[in-house]
């Protein structure tokens, strides 16, 4: 028997607006498949959140003993600027703003990506197709879509017919758009589109002479649209039919609805039974965004090197942050709110780390194994990583009164105690286990306030000479002073 066979999950599913038990299609297995970033720039924290919201699912499904076959892809091709037919390739744009290769773009943002991902320490998904690995595939598609007569060709191009597969097919089944309000809601084109209805979209599209990233196909020399590609990928490695299909909530519409219309119109089916959507993280309270420059980048969140927050933050800190909020919810990055996730994670770690001492008696005043089933129903309910951290909390009080010599626990209780925090804090949340103290930070934040406030005291007595030295000296060893009109805060590197 697995772990699984003992927990039953409920899984919201955006397509039908509800909680449903989640039934895998094949006993055991799980085929799960998330869109992954376009790596024309450094990932920001927004981008991150989603990642981390399935990582954990991941986690948590691997943990229950499914065999799960995780896929996430890179898009490194066919994403025009502002997720539209047409403008300009956002891999190719990049590469011509810094004149290098646009291989050399992708080369650079996907190690940035996992570097990032490391360093907040993601599982590496089971399989990672790149777009550009899938053109064959892409074209096979596209010709089956043509064939069965919901894609049209205009020079060179091919469009999906969103109007004729309408007639047939419930255009904005996920959505919930109807084809009518697009209709009345959409602008008439520019005169720049070949398509028949501004509603339609590009599944190939001919290069321009000057467009680097070009594939020879049936229609033309050209690349392929963005919501095609994973089509193609999810379906190559899970199947026809999987169970899983993951994303941004800003890719419902028309991204993920796209890919459903064209699993239809080339195979008769919507290929997913669970469509799960992670909600955004906001900054200043706007969706955190590449394109409206209201964002942040991990390593300056990291180093504390921003104008937003009073210092840095460590990985499992931001990780323990993000995990507070339910995936379904909107998250804000506040200063305030990464103090006290900063907070609550030491009071954490603190707790696991001091069980091995604790001394055990004949009894327990705490029920343990309710208690750990407590810890399954908050993660079995859609994986509400906010109900399971205070659950955890409930532990780590009873942690603080034994110590203290108000409670009891009995040995087993202990170890079983010590066994389910670990699973649920480092496997299943994927925090990492750091003290305040050999983190360090603590001291070194202390240790740094002495010297600002010598500094600001030389300052006073106009010794200018010994105030340039602590900054200087400070530089040297890495950590670099900031003053403004509120004080002076630091950053290191
Ligand atoms: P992109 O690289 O723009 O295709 O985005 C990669 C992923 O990040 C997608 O799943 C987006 O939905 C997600 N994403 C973008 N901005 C945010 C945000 N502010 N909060 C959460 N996820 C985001
Ligand atoms: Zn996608």
């Amino acid at each position: 028997m697995s772990l699984y066979d003992s927990q039953t999950i409920k899984i919201y599913n955006s397509l039908s607006g509800e909680k449903e038990i989640f039934n895998p299609i094949n006993e055991g297995y799980i085929g799960m498949y998330v869109c992954g970033p376009t790596v024309y720039s450094n990932v920001h924290l927004g981008n991150v959140r989603t990642f981390m919201s399935f990582d954990m699912i991941f986690r948590y499904l691997k943990h229950l003993g499914y065999k799960v076959r995780y896929v996430r892809n890179i898009t490194d091709a066919g994403h025009l600027e502002n997720d539209a037919d047409l403008g300009e390739d956002k891999i190719t744009k990049k590469a011509r703003v810094e004149e290098i290769e646009p291989m050399e773009v992708v080369q650079r943002y996907t190690v940035d990506f996992h570097n990032v991902l490391n360093i907040l320490n993601f599982l590496p998904p089971s399989i990672e197709p790149t777009a550009t690995g899938h053109i064959i595939e892409q074209i096979e598609l596209i010709k089956s879509i043509i064939d069965n007569g919901f894609a049209y060709v205009i020079n060179g191009s091919v469009y999906f017919d969103v109007h004729k597969y309408n007639e047939t097919n419930e255009y904005g089944v996920l959505s919930k758009r109807k084809l009518e309000d697009l209709i009345h809601n959409t602008r008439t084109l520019d005169g720049q589109s070949d398509k028949k209805n501004p509603q339609d979209f590009a599944l190939w599209k001919k290069a321009e002479p000057t467009h680097i990233m070009r594939w020879p196909s049936p229609w033309s020399d050209g690349f392929p649209g963005w919501h095609l590609e994973c089509t193609a990928m999810s379906t190559k490695y899970l199947g026809d039919y999987f169970d899983i299909h993951g994303g941004g909530m800003d890719l419902k519409f028309p991204h993920h609805e796209c890919e459903i219309a064209q699993n239809c119109a080339a195979k008769g089916n919507d290929p997913v039974k669970y469509w799960m959507h992670a909600n955004m993280l906001e900054l200043n309270g706007a969706r955190m965004s590449k394109s409206t420059g209201n964002y942040i980048n991990p390593a300056e969140l990291f180093s504390g090197d921003n104008t937003i927050m009073s210092k840095g933050f460590s990985p499992e800190v931001i990780r323990f942050f993000m995990m507070q909020a339910s995936y379904r919810s909107i998250l804000d990055l506040t200063n305030n709110g990464l103090l006290a996730s900063e907070k609550g994670f030491f009071r954490l770690m603190d707790a696991i780390n001091i069980i091995d001492d604790l001394k055990t008696s004949n009894s327990s005043s705490f029920n343990v194994i309710e208690w750990k089933q407590k810890c399954y129903d908050a993660m079995n309910d859609d994986f509400n990583t906010p109900i399971l951290i205070a659950t955890l909390f409930d532990a780590a009080k009873f942690i603080n009164q034994v110590k203290d010599g108000s409670a009891t626990v009995t040995k087993e209780d202990l170890e079983l105690l010590k066994q389910t925090l670990h699973t649920f804090s480092f496997d299943v949340l994927g925090l990492v286990n750091v003290s305040k103290e050999s983190s360090g930070s603590d001291k070194l934040s202390g240790a740094v306030e002495i010297l600002i406030n010598l500094r600001k005291e030389a300052r006073l007595n106009k010794d200018f000479a010994l105030s340039d030295k602590i900054r200087d000296e400070l530089a040297e060893v890495g950590i670099k002073l900031n003053d403004s009109r509120e004080g002076t805060t630091y950053t290191t590197n």
